[in-house]
C-alpha cells in the first residue's frame, strides 16, 4: 500500500494548506447553507476538488465517497462562491472544478476512499481546530488513514499543523504539516487510577454531554474534559495526549447516525497508536452499511486500558 499512502499524504498536505489559506481570509457570507444547515465553505468544495482529482488521477478504479457534492454549486445563486473556489484553484476551469467535486459521489465497494474534505466545519469557521480526513475502506474495515490538522500544533516549539497517517499493521505516524520526516506515535499509558483525560465535541447538539458529564464523575477528580472539533480528537488521543474520547449519541436526535467519514481515517490511526475504538456498547464499528455506521450507535476510544471499564459503565 506503500503508493497508496504516498497519494493520500500529498492530497491531504495539499488540501490541508489551501484551507489554511481559505481560512485566513475566510469571512461570514463564504459559508452558505446545505439542506441539512450545516455551513458548508469555499474551502470544503475546494479541499474536495483537489484530493479526488489527485486519487482518481493515482487510481481511477476506485470509488471515493466523499462528503460534499456539487449540486448546489450548478445554482446561479451560488456563482460566486464558485468564483471563490477558483482562487484558490489557478488554472482550473469551473467545469474541472465542479467535476472534481462529483468524484466524490462514488458508492461503498469492497474496496473505496472516504473523505471528509473539512471535517468540524463549524470548528473551521470559528476558526478552531477542523481535519482533512482521508481513509481507504477495505471489506467493511479502514486499512489506511491520513488525517490533516492544520490548527494542531505539532510541538511546543512547531506550531504548524499536525499530519498522522496509518497503514494497517505499520502503525501510526505523524510529521510536522507540510515538512518531511516522519515520528511514530503511541497512546497514553495512563491507567484509570491516574489521570484521564475525556474528550468531547465543542459543539452541544453533537453529542450527549451530560450523560459524559455523568460517567466523568465515576473518575473523581482525575477526571479532566478536554473539547475539540472534529477527529482532532483521534489524533490528540493517538498521540497521547488524552485517555479516552466519548460520542454518545444526542438523545434529541434519536435517528441521527453517525457518517463513515467523521471516523474512519481517526479510527485506523487510533488503533495503529495501540488504542482501541468501539460503539458505546463495546461493538466494533462497521464501515460496510453504506455511507453511514448504521450498524453501531456512539463512539467510545480509549488508550485500550480503560476501555473496558468505560463500556461497563453505560451499560449498567
Ligand atoms: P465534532 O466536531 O466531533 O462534533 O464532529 C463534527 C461532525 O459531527 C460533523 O462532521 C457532522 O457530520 C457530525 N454531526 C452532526 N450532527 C451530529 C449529531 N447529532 N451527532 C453526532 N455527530 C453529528
Ligand atoms: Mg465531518
Amino acid at each position: 500500500m506503500q503508493k497508496h499512502l504516498e497519494v493520500a499524504i500529498k492530497a491531504v498536505q495539499t488540501a490541508s494548506e489551501i484551507c489554511r489559506k481559505i481560512q485566513a481570509q475566510l469571512v461570514a457570507e463564504d459559508a452558505m447553507t446545505k439542506k441539512d444547515r450545516s455551513p458548508v465553505t469555499v474551502a470544503d468544495f475546494a479541499s474536495q476538488a483537489v484530493i479526488c482529482r489527485m486519487l482518481n488521477e493515482a487510481f481511477p478504479q476506485t470509488p471515493i465517497v466523499a462528503e460534499e457534492d456539487a449540486q448546489s454549486l450548478r445554482n446561479e445563486e451560488n456563482r460566486d462562491i464558485l468564483e471563490k473556489i477558483q482562487q484558490f484553484l489557478p488554472g482550473w476551469s469551473i467545469d474541472q472544478i465542479l467535476e472534481r467535486i462529483d468524484l466524490g459521489n462514488g458508492e461503498p465497494a469492497d474496496e473505496f476512499w472516504t473523505l471528509d474534505p473539512i471535517d468540524g466545519t463549524k470548528g473551521f469557521l470559528r476558526k478552531d481546530q477542523y481535519a482533512v480526513a482521508l481513509a481507504l475502506i477495505r471489506n467493511g474495515e479502514p486499512v489506511l488513514g491520513a488525517l490533516g490538522c492544520p490548527n494542531l500544533a505539532f510541538s511546543e516549539h512547531d506550531q504548524n499543523g499536525t499530519l498522522m497517517f496509518s497503514v494497517k499493521g505499520e502503525g501510526t505516524f505523524t510529521s510536522s504539516l507540510g515538512k518531511n520526516g516522519r515520528q511514530k506515535v503511541t497512546v497514553s499509558s495512563n491507567a484509570p487510577h491516574e489521570i484521564v483525560r475525556f474528550l468531547e465535541s465543542v459543539e452541544a447538539a453533537h453529542s450527549d454531554h451530560s450523560l459524559q458529564a455523568e460517567l466523568m464523575r465515576h473518575f473523581g477528580g482525575r477526571a479532566k474534559s478536554v473539547r475539540f472539533d472534529s477527529q482532532v480528537k483521534y489524533a490528540v488521543l493517538a498521540r497521547g495526549d488524552a485517555e479516552v474520547y466519548l460520542r454518545l449519541p444526542n438523545p434529541q436526535k434519536p435517528d441521527y447516525r453517525e457518517k463513515i467519514w467523521d471516523h474512519a481515517a481517526g479510527v485506523i490511526i487510533v488503533r495503529e497508536a495501540g488504542g482501541i475504538v468501539t460503539d458505546m456498547f463495546g461493538k466494533e464499528l462497521k464501515f460496510c452499511h453504506g455511507k453511514k455506521l448504521t450498524a453501531n450507535r456512539g463512539i467510545v476510544v480509549t488508550n485500550g486500558k480503560l476501555h473496558e471499564q468505560i463500556i461497563t459503565l453505560l451499560n449498567r
